[in-house]
């Protein structure tokens, strides 16, 4: 497996969720053995010797690859989610979205100033989601802070929006 097939293993549905959208459906590489296992194990590389102590997956698709690289690198994992699923005291943070707001939670006790931690979702688009999660992740006093994801959609430049200090490892490219 390499990159060009994987981008081949991308599904693109236009207009999903709404007009103008064109959406890069990743269930059509993960359903895929050696699709999964590719692009955890490439991600994966890329954090072997950075001593990550904790993977924050983003709700949803981003709890996908998020555990199997968490165990690959030896770190925990821990879910930012969407408002009201989190049981224990949260941290919140809101963001911009191209229309109106949205929210993400992480346990209040998830982090502490010894973690270094990796951020991973699925996709950086406009970079508001994953901003807000670095936010979080400052928040809660973390030693360090990494950002990954599978797809970049580099002309909408989110990785603008992403504090300049934080490297950031995008798999494919689009
Ligand atoms: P953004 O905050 O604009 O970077 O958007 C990133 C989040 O929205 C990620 O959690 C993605 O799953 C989702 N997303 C945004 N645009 C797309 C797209 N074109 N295809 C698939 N998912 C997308």
């Amino acid at each position: 497996m390499d990159k060009q097939q994987a981008l081949g293993m991308i599904r693109n549905i236009p207009d999903f969720p709404q007009k103008g959208i064109q959406f890069k459906d990743i269930t059509t590489l993960i359903k895929d053995p050696e699709g999964l296992k590719w692009a955890s194990e490439e991600i994966a590389k890329q954090y072997k010797d950075k001593a990550i102590t904790k993977v924050l997956g983003i709700e949803s698709r981003g709890f996908i690859l998020g555990t199997p690289i968490a165990i690959e690198i030896g770190a925990g994992f821990v879910p930012i989610r969407k408002p009201g699923k989190l049981p224990a005291k949260v941290i919140e943070q809101t963001y911009q979205k191209e229309y109106g707001t949205d929210t993400i939670e992480i346990h209040e006790d998830a982090l502490s100033a010894d973690d270094v931690v990796m951020i991973h979702d699925d996709l950086l688009a406009t970079g508001g989601t994953l901003e807000a999660a670095v936010k979080l992740a400052k928040r809660a006093g973390v030693k360090k802070i990494y950002v990954s994801c599978i797809i970049e959609l580099e002309a909408l430049e989110g990785r603008k929006q992403i504090d300049k200090e934080i490297e950031i490892f995008s798999l494919l490219k689009i």
